[in-house]
């Protein structure tokens, strides 16, 4: 007697992973599901450097063959810089973003706004809170969404129109009003079974409030990518205590993000466990740094090292490491149970 059924796949089932691309203060994570379908949020800055960087380890390392999704959190040159020259290096098959300007302010680049028009040639797909990129999910796996929770300076459920500076909340403290796009950063949550990673691009503090005040709409994280790359004009304390993330990865530059207090903060929330981060800020002092085997590049002159995170298939662990340094450690998801 035996067993068999062409229809069961026996190969083992593959993690969920997140590269954490190195691109010197500009943003570029790239997410490959356990079924190879890919997302890339941001790419970096215009020239050469980044978007090799990101081809390098979407191709060699996560061995895609393209990038099936690719979100623009907003128009500022760390974000939107590299995708021309990205997207001829590999195919890029849907774009979405927080919808193009119309009438530009002055932290925008006409000229990137123009290159991003003849890249996606009028097919990219305007992203609204609420809204969801859907992946192909099998039912034997946890099941795996995007939401998206912020864009456009709105958060879910909001309408537009809203001040930017909202009162909510006993600790409430506004920061002057952000003129800038970084207010209008698509936000969103991924979740993959009991594993919950936010990435908020650059959203900055006012708007950052109001995503968890006066209703918590993000939840309790797994991981958090530190919003406008660890930057004090971002990552508000009240927000960050209601994320409450065991693990937070900051893509900062040497000389770019990376604050004293965003690390002071978040070494401070309850349940944090580690602080990631692609650069020493060179800025500030050991202490003011993560220790050094949670660092991917210590050197200003560096080799781009990226941080790459896995979480195993059945959503309940995951691990982060630095390939370059050979560094590895392992962490228990918020809901493993
Ligand atoms: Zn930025």
């Amino acid at each position: 007697m035996f067993f068999c059924c062409a229809s069961v796949n026996y190969a083992k089932p593959k993690p969920l992973d997140i590269y954490f691309v190195d691109v010197e203060g500009g943003a570029a994570t790239l997410i490959v599901t356990p079924l190879g379908e890919s997302l890339l949020i941001d790419s970096g800055n215009p020239g050469d450097r980044d978007p090799d960087r990101i081809a390098h380890v979407a191709r060699d390392v996560a061995g895609l063959k393209q990038i099936d999704h690719y979100i623009t959190t907003h128009w500022h040159q760390d974000h939107v810089g590299g995708i021309p020259r990205l997207a001829t290096l590999i195919p890029v098959i849907h774009f979405y973003d927080r919808g193009l300007p119309e009438n530009p302010t002055s932290d925008i680049s006409p000229e990137l706004i123009a290159a991003y028009k003849q890249t996606v040639q009028g097919k990219s797909v305007t992203l609204n809170p609420g809204d969801e990129i859907k992946f192909q999910s099998p039912k034997s796996l946890p099941s795996l969404r995007l939401r998206v929770l912020a864009a456009g300076g709105l958060v879910l459920g909001e309408q537009p129109g809203v001040p930017q500076i909202k009162p909510c909340g006993p600790h409430f403290q506004p920061q002057p009003e952000d003129k800038t796009d970084n207010v209008n950063s698509v936000g969103f949550l991924l979740t993959f079974g009991g594993f919950k990673f936010f990435d908020g691009g650059d959203l900055t503090w006012n708007i950052e409030n109001r995503l968890v005040c006066p209703k918590n709409l993000v939840g309790a994280i797994d991981v958090y990518q530190a919003d406008h790359h660890g930057t004090d004009v971002s990552n508000n304390p009240t927000l960050l205590r209601a994320l409450n993330p065991r693990v937070a990865v900051i893509d900062n530059g040497p000389r770019k993000g990376g604050d004293a207090r965003v690390y002071a903060t978040l070494t401070s929330l309850k349940e944090i466990e580690a602080v990631y981060q692609l650069h020493r800020n060179l800025r500030t002092n050991d202490k003011e740094n993560t220790m050094s085997g949670y660092i991917a590049n210590e050197e200003e002159a560096c080799q781009g090292n990226f941080i790459k995170l896995s979480v195993e298939p059945g959503s309940k662990s995951y691990t982060v490491s630095i390939p370059a340094k050979q560094i590895s450690r392992n962490y228990r998801t918020r809901r493993s149970g």
